[in-house]
């Protein structure tokens, strides 16, 4: 690539996405490219989620990479669900294993990217001062790393400690002997819960939606079922890359809720939940799409919570009644339930009563005020839309991100969006993302713009621009999708509900991750439809630059 820019491709983010991002882009195309990384280290939302409990839900044989093979072979993963400091461990050894740091700028936030028709260049502007001109911009900044704490009045006047599960302080908190409120009940505050409360003199628990979770059965991995896997990962890969979930499937489902023989039901279920993780969620192949047949499932979850929670009323609080289970994410947990049986454990539920206010003690509720010393608000995120509309992003006319997606995100793909030409998101809204295997999902993302870079370094194309009329097609397509679903039946943050203000659109893509990666490739296959692509005029410029008039290449059938 020889426009005058100081690298081919600027990455924005070193978790997951980012690093891959970088290895593909350097060392397969042998591009420059420079990555910003706000955080000290790599790791992305693995570096900033220390919370006591911090887990992966996703089994840790299948939450890794899959483009080394010599890396697979050599990781030892310690436990079912690997904890925060192993994944942590994890993408460090990725970045020095392939020499990955030289390229990424630490403590650097990237503040604004401008778009400049004329030289086909993102102009992108750090927290430091930088400037950098790049021809390409790849966000790879995560869709769950906008942290929210909810605007409770009064938070200025608390006199003790508060932390975000998400921006957990690198050498933790000392939670011995403390009084401690956790506000949320998402998959944060469930993991976390139960291992504050081994160490904390009192947790009051402030819930306002009650969470289906399920238990984990998270233990140490056997060097046999490591060993086993080892000598087939080549199939467990490409099974992984073409299921629904991103996960290969080892327990198919048995068919409709509402066909099953009672006693194959009951055994099912029972052998599921003694499984731990998501065996349980995939037991019948319509609780996703039919509030009958859903219906089946949640009861069998209730009757857990009300098996295990000894108090009636505590019991009664937990369990979630008005919305289909899976709607919001599932949560998978160590103990959860159990915890409440603890005396040092109160829960306070808020949907009657809302939080009033935080006060200089503690949280008023109800005209009661719970003594604490310690707040920890697991209160989640603005999440696909927050990181990337919390940068200035400019597109091709001037228009800010933020304001082309005000009344939600609209993407071609999930990779792009019309007006923002070479711009690319890994895991944007729009794309499976948040409901599959994050890496699966990020090493798609990147291999398919490798391929996109590798055909403009081809045919000379300078500027890759998603159409509006495709565009619009994709998000009608993943707004149909999401409508035959149950996923509208709760208030999510799928839907950004958690965000007072945000439009209610529902952002990832449910069609799965084999039927989406297929509709990529045969896109890639048909050479780019729903793109245009600007060949190079002799300047270096793309085609329609200036008063040149615009040879973009011949319009190809959109999606
Ligand atoms: P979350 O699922 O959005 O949960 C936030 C919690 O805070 C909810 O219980 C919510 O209640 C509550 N809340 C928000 N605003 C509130 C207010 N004003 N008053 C009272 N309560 C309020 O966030 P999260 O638990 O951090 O999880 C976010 C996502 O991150 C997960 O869904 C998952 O995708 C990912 N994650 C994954 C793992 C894992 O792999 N194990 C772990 C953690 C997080 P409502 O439900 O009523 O809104």
């Amino acid at each position: 690539m020889d426009r005058k820019v100081d690298h081919d491709v600027v990455v924005i983010g070193a978790g997951f996405g980012g690093l891959y991002a970088l290895h593909r882009f350097r060392d397969d195309l042998g591009l420059d490219v420079r990555v910003f990384e706000r955080g000290s280290d790599v790791g992305g939302t693995w570096y900033w989620n220390r919370y006591p409990g911090a887990r992966c839900d996703v089994e840790s044989m299948f939450y890794s990479y899959s483009f080394s093979p010599e890396l697979e072979q050599d990781w030892e993963w310690a436990e079912r669900f690997p904890a925060q400091p192993e994944i942590l461990a994890y993408a460090g050894h990725v970045a020095d294993r392939f020499d990955l740091r030289r390229d990424i700028s630490l403590e650097t936030s990237v503040v604004s990217a401008t778009y400049d028709p004329e030289y086909g260049t993102w102009l992108v502007v750090t927290d430091r001062g930088e400037q950098v001109r790049a021809a390409y911009l790849v966000t790879a900044v995560g869709c769950l790393s906008s942290s929210r704490v909810p605007d409770f009045p009064g938070m200025e006047t608390f006199a003790g400690e508060t932390h975000h599960t998400g921006r957990w302080p690198h050498d933790g908190v000392d939670l011995t002997g403390r009084r401690v409120a956790v506000i949320g009940t998402g998959s944060s505050g469930v993991q976390a819960i139960p291992v504050i409360a081994e160490r904390a003199a009192h947790v009051t628990v402030f819930q306002r939606t009650p969470h289906y979770t399920i238990p984990a059965r998270n233990r140490p991995l056997r060097a046999d079922e490591v060993a086993a896997i080892k000598a087939d990962y080549r199939r467990y890969r490409a099974e992984s890359r073409i299921a629904p979930g991103g996960v290969p499937i080892f327990n198919p489902p048995v068919g409709s809720a509402l066909d099953v023989a009672e006693q194959t039901r009951i055994e099912e279920l029972d052998r599921r939940w003694e499984a731990g993780g998501s065996a349980v969620m995939m037991t019948f192949n319509d609780t996703a799409l039919n509030r009958e047949a859903n219906e089946v499932l949640a009861a069998y979850v209730r009757d857990k919570i009300q098996q295990s929670v000894r108090d009636p009323r505590t019991a009664t609080t937990l369990t979630p009644v008005d919305y289909p289970i899976g709607a919001k994410r599932i949560c998978f947990d160590t103990d959860y339930y159990d915890t409440y049986n603890r005396d040092n454990v109160t829960l306070v539920g808020l949907r009657e009563t809302p939080i009033e206010r935080i006060t200089e003690h503690g949280v008023l509720v109800d005209g009661v005020e719970h003594a604490v010393d310690v707040i920890v608000f697991a209160t989640g995120y603005d999440a696909m839309t927050g990181p990337l509309n919390a940068i200035d992003i400019r597109g091709a006319d001037g228009q800010l991100l933020r304001d082309a997606w005000s009344a939600g995100p609209r993407t071609y793909l999930g990779l792009s969006t019309a007006g923002f030409p070479n711009l690319f998101m890994i895991t944007g809204p729009g794309s499976p993302s948040v409901l599959v295997n994050m890496i699966v999902s990020i090493e798609q993302h990147v291999d398919w713009v490798c391929d996109l870079l590798t055909h403009c370094q081809e045919y000379d194309v300078v500027r890759v621009e998603a159409q509006l009329d495709a565009q619009d097609r994709w998000v009608d397509h993943v707004n149909e999708r999401a409508a035959h679903t149950l996923y509208l039946e709760a208030a999510s943050w799928y839907l950004g509900a958690n965000v007072p203000g945000k439009p209610r659109v529902f952002m990832p893509y449910v069609g799965g991750m084999g039927p989406y990666r297929k509709t990529c490739d045969q896109v890639a296959a048909d050479g780019y439809p729903g793109f245009t692509l600007t060949p190079r005029r002799g300047d270096g410029r793309p085609a329609d630059a200036g008063s040149t008039p615009g040879t973009a290449l011949p319009a190809q059938e959109s999606l």
